[in-house]
């Protein structure tokens, strides 16, 4: 059986879907995928070691800098601690 694969948008790495986190944009915030609409997927390398880039990428993709790096962290940490 094989599982999609699907690459993450700050190191470009291809994985698992399962191994990848699944993130979306709403009104131009950072949060958990919620099943509808747009999204993306980023490494749990990444979101532990690699915040900073990601952080980039993200407010790239919501075309705004607003997004602080504590805010995206506080999302990061939440996901990286939760399994
Ligand atoms: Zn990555």
């Amino acid at each position: 059986m094989s599982q999609p694969i699907r690459m993450c948008i700050a190191c470009r790495e291809r994985a698992l879907q399962s191994d990848l986190q699944r993130l979306q944009i709403i009104d131009g915030k950072l949060v958990e995928f919620t099943k509808a609409g747009r999204s993306f997927y980023v490494c749990k390398t990444c979101i532990t070691c690699n915040a900073k880039k990601l952080l980039k990428i993200v407010n790239h993709r919501c075309k705004t800098h607003h997004q602080t790096l504590s805010e995206c962290g506080k999302i990061f940490k939440e996901i990286g601690t939760d399994g």
